[in-house]
C-alpha cells in the first residue's frame, strides 16, 4: 500500500516565507496579542480580494458570526441560508439567537438557487440577512442573487471559506455582499492552521468587528464595556503563517486546476460520472474536485475502494434541512441539494500529490467500471 492520499491538507511553501514572518513574530517577541503580521496579513488579504477593509479573526466561524453582528442580526430574526454546506455557515445563526431558513441548490452551480431564494422572500419577506456560500471553490450565481437581495434590501454575507481565488465574472467572490467571510483551517485551500477573515467596503464597520473580537473594551484606562464582547482575534503568530501561505495562493489554485483537469480528462466520459459545473463566469479555486454518479457506481463503492487503498475522499456536504439539529427548521426548494448529497463525492484534492497519486486514484477508479 502506498502513502496516504488526503483530501485536502496543509501545504507550506518550499521557500519557506510562513517560518520567515513567525520568525520575525518571535524575534520581536510579538507573539501576541496583535502586531505587525495582523495588520499586513489584513491588508494583504484586502488587497488580494479587492476589498477596501479586513479584520483578522480565530475562525471562519467567529467571521461569520460577527458578520451577523454586523449586520443587525438578532434574536428571533429570520436568515436565509444555503442547506448544502458545511454546519459552520448555519451555527452561528443560532449563536445569535436568530432562524435560519433553509434554501435549495442549483444543478447549474451546486450553490443557491436564486428561484428558491425568490420563493423564500415571498414566504419571509421580513428576513434581516442572506447567506451565500460558494462551495468547493464554485462561485454562486451573484448577479442573480444581489439583484434580488437588493429589490428586497436586505445584507449579503457571503460564505467564501472554501472560494479564496475564486472569480465571478472577473470579482473576487466574498466581495459582492456587505460582508465576506473567508478560512484558513488545516483543509483549505491555504492554511494558517486555524483561523478566518471577514472583510467588507465599509471601513468602519470593520473596525466594530475589530472592537467586538478584542472583547469590547471601551477606550478608558480601567476595563469598561458597554457591549458584549468575544476573544475572536487572530494572534501575530497565526497570521505570520498566513502572509506567507498568501504568497502561495496563486500556484495552489493552478495545482487545483491541474487536478481537476487530470479527474476530468481520466473519468469525465465514463458513464454516470458528472463533474462538477463548469460556468463561462465562474474561475474556481477547485478546492476539491466533486462529481455526481448516475450510474450504478454509487459514492460509497468509489470511497471504499479508495479508502482500502489508503486514499481519502469524502461524500458531497450533507444538507442542513437534512440534520437532526436544524431539521425542525424551514426548507425551501425542490430538493436538488438532496440528490447531489446522495450521488456526490469529492475526489482526494491534495496539492501535493504527484501525477503518480493522481493515476492511482483514477486506476482503483477506473477498475470500478470493469467489474
Ligand atoms: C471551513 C468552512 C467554514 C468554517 O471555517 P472555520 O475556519 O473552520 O471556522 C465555514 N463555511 C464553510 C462552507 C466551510 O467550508
Amino acid at each position: 500500500m502506498g502513502n496516504r492520499i488526503f483530501l485536502s491538507s496543509p501545504h507550506m511553501s518550499d521557500e519557506g516565507y510562513e517560518m520567515q514572518y513567525v520568525k520575525e513574530a518571535f524575534d520581536t517577541n510579538w507573539i501576541a496579542p496583535l502586531g505587525e503580521n495582523v495588520n499586513e496579513f489584513e491588508n494583504e488579504l484586502a488587497t488580494k480580494v479587492g476589498s477596501r477593509a479586513a479584520a483578522a479573526l480565530s475562525s471562519g466561524t467567529g467571521a461569520i458570526h460577527l458578520a451577523l453582528k454586523a449586520a443587525g442580526v438578532d434574536k428571533e430574526d429570520i436568515v436565509f441560508c444555503p442547506t448544502l454546506t458545511f454546519s459552520a455557515t448555519a451555527n452561528p445563526i443560532i449563536y445569535q439567537n436568530a432562524i435560519p431558513v433553509f434554501i435549495d441548490s442549483d444543478y447549474k452551480t451546486w450553490n443557491m438557487c436564486p428561484k428558491a431564494l425568490e420563493e423564500a422572500f415571498e414566504k419571509y419577506p421580513n428576513v434581516k440577512a442572506v447567506i451565500v456560500v460558494h462551495l468547493y471553490g464554485l462561485s454562486a450565481d451573484m448577479d442573480k442573487i444581489m439583484e434580488i437581495c437588493q429589490k428586497y434590501n436586505v445584507p449579503v454575507i457571503e460564505d467564501a471559506a472554501e472560494s479564496l481565488g475564486t472569480y465571478y465574472k472577473r470579482k473576487h467572490t466574498g466581495t459582492f455582499g456587505d460582508y465576506g467571510i473567508f478560512s484558513f483551517n488545516g483543509n483549505k485551500i491555504i492554511t494558517t492552521s486555524g483561523g478566518g477573515m471577514l472583510v467588507s467596503n465599509n471601513v468602519e464597520r470593520i473596525a466594530k468587528v475589530r472592537f467586538w473580537a478584542t472583547q469590547s473594551r471601551d477606550q478608558a484606562r480601567h476595563y469598561q464595556h458597554s457591549e458584549l464582547g468575544f476573544n475572536y482575534r487572530m494572534s501575530n503568530v497565526v497570521a505570520g503563517i498566513g502572509r506567507g501561505q498568501l504568497k502561495v495562493l496563486d500556484r495552489r489554485v493552478e495545482k487545483k486546476k491541474y487536478i481537476f483537469e487530470f479527474y476530468k480528462r481520466e473519468l469525465g466520459n465514463f458513464e454516470g460520472i458528472e463533474f462538477m459545473p463548469s460556468n463561462e463566469w465562474n474561475e474556481p479555486n477547485y478546492w476539491l474536485s466533486s462529481m455526481i454518479l448516475k450510474g450504478k457506481v454509487r459514492p460509497i463503492d468509489i470511497m471504499d475502494a479508495l479508502e482500502k487503498e489508503n486514499i481519502e475522499s469524502r461524500p458531497v456536504w450533507k444538507p442542513m434541512h437534512m440534520q437532526p439539529f436544524f431539521d425542525k427548521y424551514d426548507f425551501v426548494g425542490t430538493g436538488a441539494s438532496e440528490i447531489l448529497f446522495e450521488n456526490g463525492v469529492c475526489l482526494p484534492s491534495d496539492t501535493k500529490m504527484t501525477d503518480m497519486d493522481l493515476e492511482r486514484v483514477v486506476k482503483i477508479i477506473k477498475g470500478l467500471w470493469l467489474e
